[in-house]
């Protein structure tokens, strides 16, 4: 949903979609802050959805929207909040059964040191003569005794598993919340964020083996024209289609991201520039290779073409001067006329002959 919003609001009807939010909010009295704004947005491009029916609902029952609510909504409805939400949710679920392990810890403690004591007290009982029924009786508190923090022992390792399960579960929930966050929700791929980590620690890698490492970016050629014509749903259909393809042709250890709106990022460890320009190469040739169709009406779209840059990486050279010189070629490639690769290197040029 939210990246349907993030989308629309690149879209050819972008102010209109702000002005009716705006509207709305006016009309119904709820202040112009941002969260406001985001929220009003959604309920806007969205009106039949989850959102606005809460709205309504807090409307119809005579309340306004006050600003704790707004929080509320937005952590319930809002993708990115929704998100903190659950991070937060985990943290706090984490934080409990720290807490517990450490109650069962204490307990523990106390119990071993009131078993320890009754065994001092006995042995020290010990050291007197004793009649046979005082010495029966000895050997049943200690019995008693043992029992007893036996029980308690069963109890705690019950409490400490019941805790174990409940950290397995939390932790898988937080690492859900972390994959969400590092992947772009059009297009399935890492995204940005995720890209950045990634670069750093190829950089580092190849620091260490001495190996080589390129990097390459794609953008789709006149993207804005096949939004204009055919409008930003096909045109997120198509986002989709070229990140399948990169996808698939830069599995491990090769590494895709959607940069961001219509680039797309593709890092080769191991790979010289003239090497992975010949694999881009192959990448832009079956992307240009298949008529698209639109899904909803099945009109024919034509072919959608690439422009790739491909960088080397030179000796230490920083992440963000690598982009720079790959995303140098790729606007040579689209200066002599896209659908190509482009080599920084310069040892790498090529296009289809239809380009
Ligand atoms: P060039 O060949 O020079 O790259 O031309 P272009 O039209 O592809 O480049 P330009 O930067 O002018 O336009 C990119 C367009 O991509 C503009 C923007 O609205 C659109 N866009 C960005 N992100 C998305 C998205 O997530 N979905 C859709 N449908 N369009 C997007
Ligand atoms: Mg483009
Ligand atoms: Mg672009």
């Amino acid at each position: 949903m939210s990246t349907d919003l993030r989308t629309r609001l690149r879209g050819p009807h972008a102010y209109d979609l702000a002005r009716a939010a705006m509207a709305e909010m006016q009309r119904l009295g709820v202040w112009p802050t941002p969260l406001n704004f985001e929220l009003w947005l959604q309920i806007t491009i969205d009106p039949d959805g989850p959102l606005n029916a809460e709205v309504e609902r807090i409307i119809q029952g005579g309340e306004t929207i006050t600003e704790a609510q707004s929080e509320e909504l937005a952590a319930k409805h809002l993708a990115r909040n929704r998100l903190a939400e659950e991070v937060r949710v985990a943290g706090d679920g984490l934080d409990l059964q720290l807490r517990q392990v450490q109650r069962v810890i204490e307990t523990a403690q106390t119990s071993s040191a009131q078993y320890g004591a009754t065994l001092a007290g006995a042995s020290e009982e010990l050291e007197h003569d004793l009649e046979p029924t005082e010495v029966k009786k000895l050997v049943e508190t200690l019995a008693d005794a043992t029992h007893q923090i036996r029980r308690r022992t069963d109890a705690l390792e019950t409490g400490l598993t019941a805790s174990n399960g409940e950290v397995v579960r939390l932790r898988a929930r937080l690492e859900a919340a972390q994959r969400e966050a590092m992947t772009d929700a059009l297009s399935n791929l890492p995204n940005r964020k995720a890209f950045d980590i990634a670069l750093t620690h190829a950089c580092e890698e190849a620091d260490e083996t001495g190996a080589p490492l390129a990097l390459a970016m794609v953008d789709i050629d006149l993207f804005k024209r096949f939004n204009d014509t055919w409008g930003h749903q096909t045109g997120d259909q198509v986002i989709r289609y070229v990140a399948s393809i990169l996808a698939r042709a830069a599995q491990e250890p090769f590494f895709a991201a959607r940069y961001g709106g219509e680039e797309f990022a593709v890092i080769l460890p191991g790979e010289t520039g003239a090497q992975a320009a010949a694999i881009l190469d192959t990448v832009r040739e079956e992307i240009g290779s298949r008529s698209l169709k639109r899904r909803s009406t099945d009109e024919d779209l034509g072919v959608v073409t690439v422009s790739t840059g491909v960088a080397q990486r030179g000796r230490k050279e920083l992440p963000a001067a690598l982009i720079e010189r790959a995303d140098a070629a790729l606007y040579a490639s689209k200066r002599n006329g896209r659908n190509r690769v482009t080599n920084a290197e310069g040892r790498f040029s090529s296009a289809s002959a239809a380009a």
